[in-house]
């Protein structure tokens, strides 16, 4: 069988021409049924514009190119009408501030029924039944069906996004920055939840955040993503231990322990900023900021290449894998 997700070289150019601003450069994916992968990176990393990707929700502006493919099928060569029930129940995103994406005339429950009826051949009866039994099963009464967004606190919405999201019964789910909006403790309830029904249901997740110990704390495995491209990956909590790549090490530093609640205060400072993906620096893209660079880093551009023990990484700096065996393409991508 096919891999529920693969991605193979990805990119995302927002524009045409020579003036084209590179979105994503290269990515490669992959997430079996019942695996959860983190994608890291601070904002305007690419991690966002990779989800949209992932169900071509991009604006026309955006060329991609490489393949998506989900159960094997290849989404970015998808026919409209297949792309719309795929959307639902191959893959569902849960995006980012769950306020945005509601709407606020609706009721929630009617919100949720709605692409049940669309999707299936349930009657409306049957699809509000269900719509309460999904509110259940994210922990909400079903007679929060009645509900309008305004009436709901912010958890209680972000559940309300994730029961959507559920409707269709997709094998994926991507949740870009699903709890950020939300205060650490209801976050760590909404956490807990998208882990259980991962576990109860074997859907794929790929959840995205800036948080590297959120990600550290609920996934399988780790990408982080720099400038567009993933520039460290392996299981997500050596990872975040003690990943490899220098950008790894300081957004690591840069997220204490979620564990550690009265430790959480806002991320200490990562020195410098991303670069602007319309004027990446030559060479390594992270050389500018990078602490450890060498002078042949504002000359050579790393690939990412096995670092042994399931990782990989993008650094001069990072030793081939065992016996410096050359790269093994995709050996645990
Ligand atoms: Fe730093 Fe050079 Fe490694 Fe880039 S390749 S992360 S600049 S040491
Ligand atoms: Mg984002």
């Amino acid at each position: 069988d096919p891999p529920l997700l693969e991605v193979r070289d990805l990119h995302v150019t927002y524009g045409g021409g020579s003036g084209g601003v590179p979105a994503v450069r290269g990515v490669d994916l992959r997430v079996e049924a019942g695996q959860k992968l983190g994608i890291a990176g601070e904002s305007g990393c690419g991690k966002s514009t990779l989800a949209l990707a992932l169900l071509r929700l991009l604006p026309p502006s955006a060329r991609l190119t490489g393949e998506i493919l989900l159960d094997g099928e290849d989404v970015l060569t998808m026919k409209w009408g297949r792309l719309r029930a795929v959307r639902w129940a191959g893959a569902s995103i849960v995006f980012q501030g769950a306020m945005h994406s509601l709407n606020a005339v609706h009721r929630v429950g009617d919100q949720i029924a709605e692409p049940i009826l669309l999707h299936s051949k349930a009657t409306p009866a049957a699809a509000r039944e269900r719509a309460g039994q999904l509110l259940e099963q994210v922990g909400l009464p079903a007679a929060r069906a009645a509900a309008y967004p305004h009436e709901l606190s912010g958890g209680q919405r972000q559940r309300v996004m994730i029961a959507m999201a559920l409707a269709c019964d997709p094998r994926l789910i991507v949740a870009d920055e699903p709890t950020t909006a939300l205060d650490v403790m209801i976050q760590a309830q909404i956490l807990r939840l998208i882990e259980a029904l991962v576990a109860d249901q074997g859907v794929g997740l790929i959840m995205i955040s800036h948080d590297l110990a959120v990600l550290a704390d609920t996934c399988d495995r780790l990408s982080v993503m720099y400038a567009g491209r993933v520039v460290e990956e392996g299981p997500a909590r050596q990872v975040y231990a003690d990943a490899r790549h220098p950008y790894g090490k300081a957004l690591s530093a840069a997220f204490p322990r979620i564990g550690d609640l009265s430790s959480r205060h806002a991320p200490r400072g990562l020195p410098g900023d991303p670069p602007d993906p319309a004027a990446l620096p030559q060479g390594c893209t992270f050389h500018p900021r990078c602490p450890v660079a060498l002078d042949a880093c504002s000359a050579d551009d790393p690939r990412l290449r096995d670092a042994g023990d399931g990782r990989r990484a993008a650094c001069v700096l990072v030793e081939a894998g065992p016996d410096g065996a050359p790269p093994a393409p995709s050996a645990s991508g």
